[in-house]
């Protein structure tokens, strides 16, 4: 097969050797080595199709990988699977300022992508921890969500057009323009969030916005959870419209957050229960300053609030979401770490974080639980810090997190996506009906099971 490959796309466009290899090792967990057969390179969508075609005729296994930013295991690699990487479809093709569109190559680095269009005054309100490294193929592939989903929704609500490849190598395309197309279902929809599974995604047209004229940030402590969804109410209504940001920390992962680096000290003190990170954007930067002032002024009277800061300035704001992007640090503080990224009914996410928390710290390898996230999307993060990382151990945190999801109406998998980590736990989330009809899509776009196979879908 890697002969056969070469042939299609020159010896340079396939990498086959271990050590050259090695630097498509998971990201976000270096120690887990690359294992597959090779690492084939396309340079555009005819080439990804002939590929696709040899691997099809000769039943070769395909792991599609963006930007390995993906936080359940998907890009994992097994011994007889072959990597397709988009690292080489990295071109912004166009950005149309009348349309207001961008239209991208998978692999286009995120924050690329973000600052092109920038540059055009527009805004492309993608943005998360990982942006840095991760692709646009990769997260309309994983639908992924992030800091800004309240205002402007998750990933699918950007894409206007699409292009893929299907496991037999037919070239799916719709690469339009509109907003509005409901000339019979929707086929792009097939292929966001599905993870690779269904198709290898090899460009899109994403919509783009406005750009702000101005950014406020503020941080604010609470002494419960109850002032935390009254505030979530408050500011929206009195933002009327022009909030996009507000993320919350519970008091031990602030604590270690603003302990990691000198430049959070300055932040508010550890002392409150709970913190708030607040963005809106608008249109006259002295205005909105004066009312988002305003708001926490009048938060403040109350009560609903302790303390707070408003950001002076850009380097103000980057040093208070700097703090709620880099949790990474979080992770690094134990040998191991799983994380989790469940969905809940807001007014109950903070009953529902004691309990398991308290369920948590009774085990004896679980040195930190830090819980952090998207609230006004009822979307919260875990990140366990442990000493042990057996199979048995490993369970053992899954059933406290997952046991009542689908009693509470929740998800497994708020933003993240299911990826290998946790498809035996999509029945918490899915009904039979709905697992079966996924298993009937998939069998219908990928009949030999080669694309991304073994993830998403349970055995
Ligand atoms: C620090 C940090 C913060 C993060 N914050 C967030 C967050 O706030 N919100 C959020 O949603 N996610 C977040 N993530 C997770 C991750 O960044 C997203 O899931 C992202 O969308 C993955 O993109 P990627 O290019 O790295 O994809 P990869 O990790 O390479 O792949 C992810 C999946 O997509 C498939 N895939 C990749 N490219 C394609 C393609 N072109 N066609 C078809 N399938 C493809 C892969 O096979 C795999 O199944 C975070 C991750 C980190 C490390």
């Amino acid at each position: 097969m890697v002969d056969t490959l070469k042939k299609i796309v020159g010896e340079d466009s396939v990498l086959s050797d271990g050590k050259e290899k090695s630097r498509f090792d998971h990201i976000w967990k270096t120690d887990i080595p690359t294992n597959a057969l090779a690492v084939v390179f396309p340079k555009d969508t005819d080439e990804l199709s002939s590929i696709m075609k040899v691997c099809f005729e000769n039943n070769q296994k395909i792991l599609v990988q963006g930007g390995l930013t993906n936080l359940v295991g998907s890009t994992k690699t097994f011994k007889d699977e072959i990597i397709v990487s988009l690292d080489r479809m990295n071109k912004i093709e166009e950005i149309d300022e009348k349309s207001r569109t961008i239209t991208l190559q998978s692999g286009v680095i995120v924050e690329d992508a973000i600052n092109a269009v920038n540059e055009k005054d527009l805004l492309l309100p993608l943005n998360f921890g990982a942006k840095g490294s991760a692709q646009i193929g990769g997260v309309v592939s994983t639908n992924a969500g992030g800091l800004r989903v309240l205002k402007y929704g998750m990933t699918r609500g950007l894409v206007l057009g699409l292009e893929a490849v299907l496991s037999n190598g037919e070239i799916i395309s719709s690469m339009k323009k509109v907003i509005k197309d409901n000339s019979g279902y929707d086929l792009k929809q097939i292929f966001i969030g599905s993870e690779g599974t269904l198709g290898i995604i090899t460009k899109v047209i994403l919509k783009l916005e406005e750009k702000p004229e101005s950014r406020c940030s503020a941080l604010v402590a609470l002494k419960n959870y109850d002032n935390v969804v009254n505030l979530l109410k408050f500011i929206e209504k009195g933002l009327s419209g022009t909030l996009t940001g507000f993320e919350l920390m519970w008091n031990n992962t602030y604590k270690t957050m603003r302990d990691s680096s000198e430049n959070y000290s300055p932040l508010l003190p550890s002392i409150h229960p709970f913190y708030v990170f607040i963005e809106s954007l608008g249109s006259d930067l002295n205005s909105d300053f004066d009312k988002l002032s305003e708001l926490i002024s009048k938060a403040a009277e109350k009560n609903l609030i302790e303390d707070a800061i408003l950001a002076q300035n850009e380097r103000e704001q980057k040093i208070i979401w700097d703090m709620r992007e880099d949790v990474s640090v979080l992770a690094k503080k134990s040998k191991f770490d799983q994380h989790f990224d469940i969905s809940l009914p807001i007014p109950i996410i903070d009953n529902e974080v004691q309990v398991a928390t308290k369920k948590l710290k009774k085990l004896s390898f679980v040195e930190h639980v830090f819980t952090f996230g998207h609230v006004a999307d009822g979307n919260i993060h875990f990140i366990i810090g442990k000493n042990d990382n057996s199979t048995k151990n490993t369970e053992k945190i899954n059933q406290i997190i997952y046991s009542k999801l689908k009693e509470n109406g929740g998800s497994v998998s708020a933003e993240h996506g299911i990826g290998l980590d946790k498809k035996k736990y999509l029945y918490t989330s899915r009904s039979k009906e709905e697992i079966n009809l996924m298993k009937t899509l998939k069998k219908i776009l990928d009949p030999k099971n080669i694309l991304n196979p073994g993830r998403v879908i349970p055995d």
